[in-house]
């Protein structure tokens, strides 16, 4: 009894391993259809380990291969379910199982009811993707159980020997199924709802950083309007003329710059793992911070070692996370200071430190930080730290934070150091 226990249990654990895999999955490449070949491969593994090891239970010899083939169907797509029947039928005649001929014509006309669910799937809610697994499940089973009996002469003992057992063997499996799609789509969408977190609190800091952008390309341009006013005159000397003509375009210039290092970080782009050079990442957050910091009276200082500094991972969540952590910084400055940023690399990592010379934290309010909706500040969202260690961590980083009131506060971020080649 025992041993049918552990069997089942060690089935049950081995069909619900995509599920713990499945938010990596979601991390791959579609466009590629990558994410496709990796739960062709997961669920193929699936069906092999459960085929090789199946259930005896009262007699009944029973695997969960048709729940692994159902849902890896489902959200794999037509390719997938071809690959998995494929899958399911070669190792069915390595095993050496008797009828192979009787089986694959009984399983067969299931691939029919798959791929009319798969083509409806994606657009489906949550009950109805659950009903439709259980389905799928359920009809695979039936249609294939008694066209294969049927096939071997065997329909009769189908149906009278353990009946009752045999039917409550498919509706546990039918629950199983049901379960499984339960939990891999709230995988999917708490990650889904942390995207949407990151995206809406960075609208959050495009629009707070807006004023200050204003306000610092209004500088440059009283400044031309200055100059253009200069330039009319008549009695200007070529040199002078010359002189004013290059501050002018220096000051265009600038303020063009300035536009478009806020344009960029405001567009909307999509998640690409790249190799990231750390420094051009320092400059780049520190330029769409220097209208806000100037708007502040706070300076910026930037220390970064020379060697180049490498790193992988997705610049634009990088640059989210670095604006979040350099913000606050400068919000923490209500009197104007220093915010420095730093960038070495130390044992292999990369060591990016963001500090202040702020208000700084109490301990209670460390350990608060980073949990969601927490913020002391009048129209603060609470979400910004939750977002940047939440971008950090998913880089496989590590970030510290040190803070004392009335000093100052330091964030540190360790990420591992890609070698350059
Ligand atoms: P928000 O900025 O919208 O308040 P955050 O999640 O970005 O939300 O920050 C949460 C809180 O953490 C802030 O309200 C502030 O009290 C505190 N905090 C974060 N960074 C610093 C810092 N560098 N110095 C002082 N306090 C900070
Ligand atoms: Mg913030």
């Amino acid at each position: 009894m025992f041993n049918n226990v552990r069997e089942l249990l060690f089935n049950l654990f081995i069909v619900f391993l995509p599920v713990i895999i499945y938010p990596y999955i979601m991390k791959t490449d579609r466009e590629n259809g990558h994410n496709r070949v990796i739960i062709a491969i997961v669920f193929s593994f699936t069906l092999v380990v459960t085929m090789t090891f199946p259930v005896v239970l009262n007699g009944l010899t029973f695997d969960l291969r048709a729940v692994a083939l159902s849902i890896g169907s489902l959200y794999g797509g037509i390719y997938v379910s071809l690959f998995l029947y494929a899958v399911v039928l070669v190792y069915r005649f390595i095993l050496g199982s008797p009828h192979q001929i009787a089986y694959i014509i009984s399983f067969l006309p299931t691939f029919l009811v798959i791929i009319w669910f798969v083509i409806k799937f994606q657009g489906l809610s949550l009950i109805q993707k659950m009903i439709s697994s259980i389905l799928v499940y359920a009809s695979i089973r039936l249609i294939s159980l008694t066209t294969y009996s049927y096939l071997i002469g065997n329909l009769s003992s189908l149906i009278h020997t353990n009946f009752l057992y045999f039917y409550g063997v498919i509706v546990a499996q039918c629950t199983i199924s049901g379960v499984f799609v339960y939990v891999l789509e709230t995988f999917k969408r708490n990650a889904q709802l942390r995207e949407e977190i990151i995206r809406s609190e960075k609208m959050k800091i495009v629009s707070d950083i807006a004023a200050s952008v204003a306000h610092e390309v209004r500088n440059p341009l009283t400044s031309v309007r200055g100059f253009i006013q200069l330039m009319g005159k008549d009695d200007l000397t070529t040199s002078n003329r010359q002189y004013y003509q290059k501050i002018c375009l220096e000051e265009l210039e600038r303020a063009e710059h300035i536009i478009s290092d806020y344009l960029t970080f405001a567009k909307p782009e999509p998640e690409k793992i790249e190799v990231i050079e750390m420094k051009n990442e320092i400059d780049y957050v520190a330029n769409v911070l220097t209208s806000y910091a100037n708007y502040q009276n706070v300076q910026i200082i930037k220390q970064i070692e020379q060697d180049e500094l490498l790193i992988l991972g997705d610049k634009n969540k990088l640059r989210q996370a670095l604006i979040n952590i350099g913000k606050n910084s400068i919000e923490a400055m209500p009197e104007g200071g220093i915010l420095t940023f730093t960038a070495h690399s130390i044992n292999g990592h990369v060591v990016i430190s963001v500090g202040d010379t702020g208000i700084g934290m109490t301990k209670e309010q460390m350990n608060r930080l980073g949990t969601p909706y927490y913020s002391t500040k009048d129209k603060g969202t609470g979400l910004g730290t939750m977002v940047s260690f939440s971008i950090i961590k998913k880089m496989q980083g590590k970030i510290e934070v040190k803070s004392e009131v009335a000093k100052g506060t330091t964030y540190m971020i360790t990420i591992a150091r890609l070698n350059a080649s």
